[in-house]
Order: C-alpha cells, then structure tokens, then sequence
C-alpha cells in the first residue's frame, strides 16, 4: 500500500513522483517524464517535457521527434525540482540508460528501470546506489535464467558464424535493434566475413558512433554482391523475420535469435529459428540479486516480469517486497513473438492533454512555467554516493 511519504507512487499514467510533480517513464502523456532509456515501452510520445540522460538524446530525438522538449543530465548530476534532489545513475542496460536516484525529506528512493549488472562495453556499466527504497524490473526474475559470461556467448556467435561462412551460407541474426544489434556488432570478430545490418538497426549505429562506441564496418544489404553476402553475419530485428528483404541472403542461409528468451528450449521453437543465443540486455537472476543487495534497500517495488516471484523470494529473505503495476516490457515480449516490434513503435499518438494527470498548481516559488526548463540546482554537484554494501 502506498504511503503519504512515498516518493514513488503507481499512478494510471505511469510512475509518480507527488512531492516533485513529475513522472518516471509514464505510459500515457503527462507534463513532466524522467526518461530512463529510449526503449519504447519506457520512452513514449506526447509527454510536455522529458528529461533523461546525455546519451538518451539520440534515440529519444530519432524515435519521438527532433522537437521534444528535452533536457539531459550527466550521471551524477543533481539537480532540484520542486524541492527534489535528481539525479541519473548508469544502468547497464543500453546507451543512456540511467537509474533515477530521488532524495527528499530524508528519504531516497532509485528507479532502475532497465538494468544489466554485467559490463559490456557498449554504455556505462551498472553502479548500485544506496538507498530506502530500490525499485526493480523482474523481466528475467526466475531463478532458471543464468546468463553465459560473455567471452562465452561470443566465441559461439563467432564459431556459429565461422562455421556458416565456411560453407557458403549467410548467417542471419536476428537480434533487437536498439543495444542488443550494437551489442553483438560490439562484441564479434569482424575478421570473419562481412557485417551486413538492416535497415533499423543502422541509424542506431550511427548513435552509438557518435557517442564514441566503437563499432565494427558496417555494410547495408546493396552494397556487397552474392559472394560476400555468403560469407556475410546479416543483424536484423526480429520484425524482418520472414519478410522478403531476407530473402536476398538466398534459401541455405542460416538463422540464429539472440534473446535471454532462448535460454528456454520452448521459445527457440515457437521462434523457429536454426539456432538460440542466450544474451540480454536484462539482469539474470543471480544479477537481480546482487543488484538489489548492492542498494542496501530495505523496501523494494517490483515491476514488470517476474513480479510474484520475486516479491515472494525477497519476502522470504526478510524484505519489505511490493508489486508495482505498470505497463512496460512490451520490448521484451516482442522477442517471444507475442507483439511484433512494429506493433509497439507506431502506437498511435494520443491527443495532447487527452491524459493529462490532474496536477496541482506549480508552486511560485520554484519560478517553473510551461516550457519553462527543468529547475538545476546545486551548480550541477555530482551526487555523493555511498559505497556499496560489502557481501556477507
Ligand atoms: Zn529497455
Ligand atoms: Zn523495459
């Protein structure tokens, strides 16, 4: 039951913030969003003001319009808004992707929304952050999900498509678009044949190149004859399965899911792919664990996923566990065919103020109008973080 001290609260609209008037990745438009990351179950379209990491910038302006009106923070840097102290935290999920850290009255509360506690090399690594109370994704929250070391999952993503090229075949990996797509470009040997990309995931790239992320030469599919598309690792999302733009890599071409789905025998079938590579952008069960003890949170919200679960599991171990009611996860339930990514990316727009929230006045005192920015406060101090809780 949610509390007059909450800092967080579940609302129609999305996660809620009463004492500062704002939303953490709302599903339906409101004035004020703390972004996360520009996936889009969590960044959606028509909120008054966003505001989320540097990084995010790319994909949000890419995906929700260059005219948004958006302001970006550091991780580490504060700032105040109707009295409360904001700021983002790496999540490990994908490029951009914060935890928000808010302290008012005492309290801190963090919102992970996405997060990865293993490093990857392709956006800043996880950091746990001290607080009251940690609010936590359950995507992968079952104790069966364990995910390869990745010098593991690439050497049979390399020795897969080492194999494929050495008979001619063209080696088709059907990966999501935003992170996962970078993730593998990232983590591959380009020694062995040519990396052709679809056409969603090379404007991704291009965000990625310009953070300085450095990714490997990528080819669109026009541009190299039939030779080398059968030598070729083809990244396409899970959308252009099937669709006539695969059928330029010919009938013997091989095709391969990278999901922390595949680790389940079903799901590769019902994806009916050759091939299932266990990789996500999602904490494994173990990850979710150290993630949490590393909060040092006593009070812990969960959402999408997992949720009884994993309420129950931290019950058990003597925590204050809740379920938090949200509409996010849409991303990753594409990858088990249950909604095609297309079908999530062109929800339609709703009308502008169709859902406003029911928002008291702004205080005077914060000076804070419609369009009008986010209030910085403390000449943007990075946030002092405590250490993390040493394990027992
Ligand atoms: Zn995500
Ligand atoms: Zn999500």
């Amino acid at each position: 039951m949610a509390t007059p001290n909450d800092l967080i609260v579940a609302r129609p609209e999305g996660l809620y913030c009463p004492a500062g008037h704002f939303y953490i990745d709302p599903w339906r438009p409101v004035e004020r969003a703390v972004i996360t990351h520009g996936h889009s179950d969590h960044a959606r379209r028509g909120h008054g003001h966003y505001l989320a990491h540097t990084l995010s910038a790319g994909t949000l302006r890419q995906r929700l319009g260059a005219d948004i009106a958006l302001q970006t923070l550091d991780y580490g840097q504060a700032i105040e808004h109707h009295g409360v102290r904001l700021s983002l935290h790496p999540a490990g999920h994908v490029l951009g992707s914060a935890q928000v850290r808010l302290e008012h009255g005492g309290r801190v509360w963090v919102a992970s929304g996405d997060y990865k506690t293993e490093a990857d090399g392709t956006c800043a690594p996880f950091e746990p952050v001290r607080c009251d109370t940690f609010i936590t994704e359950s995507t992968f929250g079952l104790p069966i999900y364990r995910w390869p070391v990745q010098s593991v999952l690439f050497g049979d993503i390399n020795g897969w498509w080492q194999r494929n090229a050495s008979e001619g075949r063209a080696s088709v990996l059907l990966a999501y678009a935003f992170g996962k797509a970078q993730r593998i470009l990232s983590g591959v040997d380009p020694g062995i044949g040519p990396i052709v990309v679809h056409g969603a995931v090379e404007p991704l790239n291009a965000v990625y190149r310009e953070a300085g992320i450095h990714l490997p030469a990528t080819h669109r599919v026009t541009q190299l004859d039939k030779a080398a598309l059968q030598r070729a690792l083809v990244i396409a999302p899970p959308s252009a399965q099937g669709t006539p733009w695969m059928k330029r890599f010919g009938a013997d071409a091989v095709d391969a899911f990278a999901s922390g789905w595949m680790q389940v025998r079903g799901t590769r079938r019902r994806r009916g792919v050759d091939r299932g590579f266990v990789m996500s952008d999602h904490a494994d069960w173990p990850g979710l664990m150290s993630a949490i003890d590393g909060t040092g949170a006593q009070h812990i919200r969960v959402t999408h996923g997992s949720v009884p679960v994993l309420v129950r599991h931290l019950s058990e171990r003597g925590l204050d566990a809740q379920a938090f009611e949200t509409e996010y996860g849409h991303e990753d339930a594409a990858d088990l065919g249950a909604w095609a990514a297309e079908g999530v990316e062109s929800e339609n727009r709703p009308q502008r103020g169709q859902f406003l929230p029911d928002l008291p006045p702004h205080s005077p005192a914060m000076g804070q109008k419609d369009g009008e920015k986010w209030t910085a406060a403390g000449g943007l101090q990075p946030t002092t973080l405590l250490p993390p809780r040493l394990p027992a």
